[in-house]
């Protein structure tokens, strides 16, 4: 079942319901119970290696192994800062699509930055990513891999600090989560479902970061599932926006913060606006005084709230990170309103990690 769809990665267990799993097992000619015990191996024990099923029979592990679990992720480089807190990993897809994820290990968490597609078509001229185009979408098992990947070496003691778990997943590394929908819904319920048949993190440690397709974000209210949504909002006029986050021709400020504040409303969950500086772009004065205007034209009941992304740099990029005096101003002008506002600590910028510096790029891979 695993042999290539046209152009598509292998199917893969991640991929799989629990009733999928249960229908393929038999199908493959094995008993029903093999698929509770293979997923409590891959999603509880964290064990992908067959050798290490020692409850199943050898030749059920490996018919198992090679049928549901194809190796979907090749480590072409993995790159370290922080006293091996931050982990960088660049994969090659079966297709020889490169994709980078980001690990990183705080002192009462650790979070996993995951790519949703090779490349990104959204073209902010900001992001490394952009500057690309988009290649193709990753599947639902890809992007699950990533994380079970840092789960993996978290559980095997391998980064810095011991043993440790996942304890957030951001859909922030490559690509526009919500313009490959499906899989990465799909990948959430299989990061939320309970164990073994998925991997049993809370959605509140998940978080989808968007440009703004609003029809999405107003699907993704209906889905159940309240992760996190954080709005790239970047500019509070259409003007600036239209420059800095292309999509915004297509939904405007407006309409954007609309369907933020809407997916609020629906799920009770704060919603994130992110918002790069960008010295003398975004970051005057007036702009801090009119981003506060805008979100707090929806109310005031803390449907918000604000993170600050000094920018980071970017090849061929003209543009440079705020001065402090300005970022400090514009926290001062924001918080003066009533916004709640943080300014994000910025891990991996020395390996070229760090927000919208994934690139992926054969020359990273070193070929
Ligand atoms: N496409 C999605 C998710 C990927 S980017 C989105 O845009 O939200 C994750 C975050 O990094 C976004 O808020 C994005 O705007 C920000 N980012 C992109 N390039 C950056 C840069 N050069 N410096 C700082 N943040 C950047």
């Amino acid at each position: 079942m695993n042999a290539p769809r046209r152009g598509q990665p292998p199917q893969h267990w991640a991929d799989l319901s629990p009733t999928q799993r249960r229908e393929l097992v038999e199908a493959a000619g094995q008993r029903t119970y093999r698929a509770r015990q293979l997923s409590a191996h891959y999603f509880e024990g964290l064990r992908d290696d067959p050798a290490d099923w020692t409850d199943l029979p050898s030749g059920v592990r490996d018919q198992l192994a090679t049928t549901f679990l194809p190796q979907l992720l090749k480590p072409v480089t993995t790159t370290q800062a922080d006293a091996g807190t931050t982990v960088k990993t660049l994969w090659r897809l079966h297709d020889g699509a490169l994709v980078e994820s980001v690990l990183m290990r705080y002192p009462d968490r650790v979070t996993m930055c995951v790519s949703s597609q090779a490349g990104c078509g959204m073209a902010c001229p900001f992001c490394a990513t952009g500057q690309g185009g988009l290649q193709r979408n990753m599947s639902t098992a890809e992007i699950v891999e990533q994380v079970m990947d840092g789960a993996r070496r978290l559980d095997r003691g391998e980064i810095a600090g011991g043993p440790a778990r996942v304890s957030n997943v951001v859909f922030m590394g490559m690509g526009e989560p919500l313009a490959n929908y499906k899989a990465v819904v799909g990948a959430v319920r299989q990061l939320t479902t309970p164990t073994p048949d998925g991997l049993g993190m809370s959605a509140r440690g998940i978080t989808v970061s968007t440009v703004g397709l609003v029809p999405r974000m107003q699907q993704l209210a209906t889905e159940g599932i309240p992760v996190t949504l954080a709005l790239s909002l970047h500019a509070p006029d259409d003007e600036l926006r239209d420059e800095l986050v292309p999509i915004n021709t297509r939904w405007n400020v407006e309409e954007v913060v609309d369907a933020a504040w809407e997916y609020a409303r629906v799920t009770k969950r704060r919603v994130s606006i992110e918002y790069i500086l960008i010295r003398d772009i975004n970051d005057q004065a007036s702009r801090a005084d009119l981003l506060a205007k805008v979100l707090r034209r929806r109310g005031n009941w803390g449907w918000v709230h604000v993170n600050l992304i000094p920018l980071n740099p970017t090849p061929g990029s003209k543009w440079t990170a705020s001065r402090r005096r300005d970022e400090d101003e514009f926290v001062r002008r924001l918080e003066a309103r009533g916004v709640p506002v943080t300014v994000r600590d910025t891990r991996g910028r020395e390996i070229d990690g760090a927000c919208g510096q994934l690139k992926a790029t054969e020359v990273d891979a070193g070929v």
